[in-house]
Formats: structure tokens, C-alpha cells, sequence
């Protein structure tokens, strides 16, 4: 896409669906090209292969810099999922015989990864883990590799991590964190958090889709997924997507310079869209309000609301966002999320979800209100109408 479509896209539609992927960044962008001219294979001892090389371990050490983690301990996937599912194995650092995963985590995590089984650890009203559960199941068993996110990609709720970390240790069992949506939008250290291992995805943060790491807290043996060649220190077999790990640390790189400032603007503009959305519709119902969020992220209903037709309308408008529930087959699933949460199936059906970044301008903000007004008054007027 050239810059000039790009600007006009801009100006036409506001995107505010960046939990589902964002835009790639100038800086991405600028970084993937410059690769793809780089002829080597990273393994190759020539001057072309370190040329190669020499960029992915230039992209490490941003990924890892973006967490507080070591370069070496870095190991690129070709998706967050691929890292969750190469975290989820009972040969992650020991033997393990039981995993535990929140009942809010990506269904990335709640596949259980390469264990037979998965047990949920509950979630409360407010959409965190419930960490009196956790520390129930803790004491119940043999000591469990556990997963939890930091923030979860409907709500936004910024989970307990490191009181969590504590109580998973004192157990003796090891904790990946899922880091997917916090990663660039508040401070994500692996350390401060006392992750074990920590899953990043290239295009949350402006990278390329298709890119992402696990990142792990210290020593620890992972079972590789793929197996084969002995890239990525024996982890991750396969020569390395050299274009799209340049993308992914050149994003990485950005949104660590980014952080603060953009965090407080970016809060600033979901406030507006909030206070926005309670003055046009006081029966608005915001999910998690009482949890700390992601300073990016707004799931919303009013009673009657179909999410499903929400978007669509919103489309029609200008404006990309998406609902709370999964479609999956053709079938529209009700929110695990919001089902956790306690939210009533109807309540749940008419979840939608904003979702903002770095390119989001107040402009867009207000187009978003201004659809809301539309498609409000269609949909509670149809709804209200079928009640009567
Ligand atoms: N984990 C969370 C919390 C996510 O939101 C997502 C994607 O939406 C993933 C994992 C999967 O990442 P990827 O799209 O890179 O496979």
C-alpha cells in the first residue's frame, strides 16, 4: 500500500481495533524492507550470513530490552501462539504433571498447550484471577507449571501477575505469562513480574503478523516444538523469517521509546470515549471498569445491544472495532471472558470491544462517538421495539 492510499485510508475509516492487530510501524516497515536485501542465511559463516545474523541478534536484543530480559534468552516463534503452545509443555524446565490456566486466558492457553489436560482457575466480577482459587489449587496437588496473561485482550484488566509469581513459587511451580496485549502499552518486566517465561506477539505492537517470541526469565530447558536444525540455541529449529524479526525488534524498539508518553495519551483518549459513550447512553455498562485496564482498551454493552450487528454498523460508518464474542465456524460463541465474569449470556452478546494505538487521534475518537450515536439509536430502537 502506498503512503498516499495510506493516508487517505486514514482519513476515511478510524481503525480502532488495534487489540486485534495493529498497523505496522514506519520504523517496522523501514526495517522488514532493509532485510529482505540481506541475501545470507543467519547460520552461514560467510560476510552475507553474519550480515543476516548479525540483524536477528539486533532484533533479540530490542525484544528482550522491551521486557527487561536478556538477549540470549530471547527464543523467536512465528506467532504468540506459537510461544504459548511451546511454554504449555510438561518439559518446560521439569516434569510437570498438572497445568493450571485462568479461565480468561487466549485460547491459545486454554488448549493446554502439549499437556493431556487443563484445569481452570476461576476468574471474579471484575475480570481478574481469583487468586484465593489459584492458591486453593496450588495447595491441592503436585506443584503445576501455571499460566496467566497480564492483560487480558477483551477487557483489557491488567492481572495480578507477581502476587501471583509468589504464590506459584512458594508452591514450587513455574509461571508463563502470556504478555501478548500489555507488551508496549505499559511497563512489562519480566523480573518485576517473576515470570518464568514470557510470551510476545510481533504484530500487538506494530510489528509484522506472523512474528513472535518466548521469552524466558533465566536458564530453563524448553521441549521445542519444531525440531530439526539447531537454530535459536536448539529451541526452535528452522532458518530464521529474517524480514519479519527485523520488523518485529525495530516494533519493539519503538514502542519501548513510545511507552510512557503514548501510554498517557492513549488513556486519555479511551477516557474521552467513556465519558463520550456515558453522556450519549448512561445505561452503558463498561466490563472490568473497577480493575485496572490497559490504557488502550474499552469492552462495552447496553442492554439490548446484538455485537454482532454493532460492528457491521459501525463498518458502514467508517469505524473498525470488533465484539467481545468469538466467531468460530460460522457460530457466534458468547464471551469465555465475560462468562467467567459472571456477565449474563444476553449481556455478553452485545459486548463490544474499542480497541486504540499509537495512530489513534482525538478525530477518530469523536467519529467513533458520532457512529455510536447511529447505530445506538438503530439498534435500541429495534430491540425496544421487538420488547414491546
Ligand atoms: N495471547 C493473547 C492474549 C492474544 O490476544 C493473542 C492474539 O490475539 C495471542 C495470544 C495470539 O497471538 P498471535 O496472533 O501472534 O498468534
Amino acid at each position: 500500500m502506498t503512503a498516499t492510499k495510506m493516508t487517505a485510508t486514514k482519513t476515511e475509516r478510524a481503525y480502532l481495533d488495534w487489540n486485534a492487530t495493529a498497523p505496522l510501524r514506519p520504523q517496522a516497515r523501514a526495517a522488514m524492507v532493509a532485510a529482505l536485501d540481506a541475501i545470507g542465511n543467519p547460520s552461514s559463516v560467510h560476510a552475507e550470513g553474519r550480515e543476516a545474523r548479525s540483524i536477528v541478534e539486533a532484533a533479540r536484543e530490542s525484544v528482550a530490552l522491551l521486557v527487561g530480559a536478556e538477549p540470549r534468552h530471547v527464543v523467536f516463534t512465528a506467532s504468540g501462539t506459537e510461544a504459548n503452545v511451546l511454554a504449555l509443555s510438561p518439559q518446560t524446565g521439569g516434569h510437570w504433571q498438572r497445568l493450571l490456566v485462568s479461565a480468561i486466558e487466549h485460547p491459545s492457553v486454554r488448549a493446554g498447550g502439549r499437556f493431556p489436560a487443563v484445569e481452570a482457575v476461576a476468574a471474579t466480577a471484575c475480570g481478574l484471577v481469583d487468586l484465593a482459587d489459584l492458591e486453593r489449587r496450588l495447595a491441592q496437588g503436585p506443584a503445576p507449571l501455571v499460566s496467566l496473561m497480564l492483560a487480558n485482550n477483551e477487557t483489557g484488566a491488567v492481572q495480578p501477575v507477581a502476587e501471583a509469581a509468589a504464590l506459584v513459587h512458594a508452591a514450587g511451580g513455574l509461571l508463563h505469562v502470556d504478555a501478548v496485549q500489555a507488551a508496549g502499552r505499559i511497563v512489562c518486566d519480566i523480573n518485576a513480574l517473576g515470570a518464568d517465561l514470557l510470551t510476545l506477539s510481533g504484530h500487538k505492537i506494530g510489528g509484522p503478523k506472523g512474528a513472535g517470541a518466548l521469552v524466558k526469565g533465566g536458564p530453563l530447558d524448553l521441549a521445542p516444538l519444531v525440531t530439526g536444525g539447531g537454530q535459536e540455541r536448539g529451541q526452535r529449529a528452522g532458518t530464521e523469517n529474517v524480514a519479519s524479526i527485523a520488523g518485529f525488534g525495530a516494533a519493539a524498539g519503538a514502542a519501548e521509546a513510545d511507552l510512557a508518553p503514548e501510554s498517557t495519551r492513549m488513556r486519555g483518549l479511551r477516557d474521552r470515549l467513556e465519558a463520550g459513550l456515558r453522556a450519549g447512553t448512561p445505561e452503558v455498562i463498561i466490563f472490568a471498569a473497577e480493575a485496572e485496564r490497559l490504557p488502550n482498551t474499552t469492552l462495552f454493552t447496553v442492554p439490548g445491544l446484538k455485537a454482532e450487528t454493532a460492528v457491521i454498523l459501525f463498518d458502514l460508518e467508517g469505524v473498525a472495532i470488533s465484539s467481545g464474542a468469538a466467531c468460530s465456524s460460522g457460530k457466534v460463541q458468547p464471551s469465555h471472558v465475560l462468562e467467567a465474569m459472571g456477565v449474563s449470556p444476553q449481556l455478553a452478546r452485545g459486548a463490544v470491544r474499542v480497541s486504540l494505538g499509537p495512530a489513534t487521534t482525538q478525530d477518530d475518537i469523536e467519529r467513533f462517538l458520532t457512529a455510536w450515536i447511529t447505530v445506538s439509536g438503530a439498534l435500541l430502537e429495534r430491540s425496544r421495539g421487538m420488547a414491546a
